[in-house]
């Protein structure tokens, strides 16, 4: 098994790395991933996974943050212009970009191990500087203001690869596997919706994987993660009146000045005593003209807490805060719900199984066991529900050279570290699926 896996992987790193480089010059951020979820899912099929698509696999009404629908037409349009499968994307109608593939093996019945992989880019405009290596090798993106910033192409190109091997494996192993690929990570929009279509029903193992993140440099490994921040995303709109700024500022309703008041007054909410607490403004907006009473404004705003009872603290006490603004103000508001995601913690026993698999595998260094994540990943969200059920779940972050920050313009990594990545992913299911059909696994 040792060799085998090790050589498997090896052969399939140059089949990674290009699918990362395709991915990324075709970067898809949430709800926009028609290209990379049809090529996926395609791949999957082909490799005798059974697909579970569209609106079976994302509950449409508990999408969050989801661009309006003429948008998203002419994003299909484009998809198919950049290769995508038409017969594919016509599924994916509306946003509906999530999917999952199952496979059972052939060795009886034995548990369903889930991998979560995540399929979005980020809003960011990749830099035009020629010493950054997608510009130097002809694969930075061509879809302007979206980047591959925090190396969710990579995660697609290893879970395919992972996928790939397991379908080799199937008179070896028992039970089954699933690889869900999740829509709009970045923001916390995808995980619900998938879950509420029954994502990780029936699951007993989940894991998921993020590339770099805590795990800095090639060699490292972060075998778990606790202490996800729960978090809340929220669009606020403050309706006021407009009015002549010098003639009648009396019949005005000034909504730039609400939304000032509550910006800063978010930041009066008392700190909670059971846990860290977060709350951020991150874009404010008001207004039209110089010498106009400004009748709207907006908040793009986020909450978060270590747990999900502090996170609804924090929204509680946000909303309270909003109101008060207004009201003072004489201004309406409407709160949209934009994204968001519960707190979460690895199971100590998979976690435990990950640094048996990284102490076996030279490539590792450096091997770190539970760390606390101390940010927000809405793949926490399947893990808890996983759990909830009597089930275990890991996260696990495979560590990677970068250029820069997740989410910075010149981000980039190490691609020999996908590798290593699938590597642990395919011993990792394979751990937990080979043995008797009998055989009590968790
Ligand atoms: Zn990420």
């Amino acid at each position: 098994m040792n060799d085998a896996v090790r050589n498997k992987v090896a052969e399939l790193l140059p089949a990674m790395i290009a699918c990362r480089r395709d991915l990324h010059k075709h970067a898809e951020p949430a709800w926009r991933e028609f290209r990379t979820a049809s090529l996926a899912a395609g791949r999957l099929r082909e490799l005798g996974y059974k697909l579970t698509l569209g609106a079976d696999a994302v509950a449409k009404k508990a999408m969050m943050g989801v661009p309006d629908e003429a948008f998203l037409k002419e994003e299909v349009k484009r998809a198919v212009r950049q290769g995508a499968d038409p017969s594919l994307t016509a599924k994916m109608d509306g946003g509906l970009t999530g999917f999952w593939a199952d496979l059972d093996f052939d060795g009886g019945p034995g548990p369903r191990f889930a991998v979560r992989c995540d399929l979005d880019c980020n809003d960011v405009e990749e830099t035009d500087d020629p010493g950054h290596q997608p510009n130097r090798e002809g694969f930075c993106s061509v879809n302007r203001g979206c980047m591959h910033a925090c190396g969710h192409d990579g995660h697609v190109a290893v879970n395919l690869a992972v996928a790939e091997i397991l379908a080799g494996m199937k008179d070896e192993l028992r039970g089954a596997v699933r690889f869900i690929f999740q829509p709009g990570e970045e923001g916390c929009r995808g995980a619900a919706p998938m879950v509420e279509a029954g994502c990780v029903r029936g699951v007993d193992l989940i894991a998921g994987m993020h590339l770099g993140f805590q795990a800095g440099r090639s060699g490292e490994i972060v075998c778990g993660a606790k202490g996800f921040l729960a978090t809340t995303k929220w669009d606020v709109r403050i309706i006021g009146k407009a009015a002549h700024a010098g003639a009648a500022p009396q019949e005005g309703k000034n909504a730039l000045l609400a939304a000032c008041a509550a910006t800063t007054n978010l930041h009066a909410i008392a700190r909670h005593g059971a846990g860290a607490t977060r709350v951020t403004v991150g874009r404010l907006e008001g207004g039209q003209g110089r010498n106009v009473i400004p009748p709207n404004a907006f908040m793009a705003l986020e909450t978060r807490g270590a747990t999900s009872e502090l996170d609804d603290y924090m929204t509680r006490e946000t909303a309270r805060v909003i109101g008060a603004a207004c009201a003072m103000w004489d201004c309406s508001h409407e709160i949209t719900v934009m994204g968001g995601t519960k707190s979460g913690e690895s199971s100590p026993a998979m976690v435990e199984r990950v640094a048996e698999i990284a102490r076996a595998m030279p490539v590792f260094t450096s091997i770190v066991g539970m760390k606390d994540f101390g940010a927000s990943e809405d793949y926490s969200h399947m893990m808890t529900v996983v759990q909830e059920n009597g089930g275990l779940g890991v996260y696990i972050q495979v560590g990677v050279d970068r250029k820069a920050g997740h989410h910075n313009s010149h981000f980039d990594f190490d691609e020999s570290g996908l590798a290593p990545a699938a590597e642990v992913l395919v011993r990792l299911v394979y751990s937990y699926l080979r043995g008797n059909p009998g055989e009590k696994f968790l």
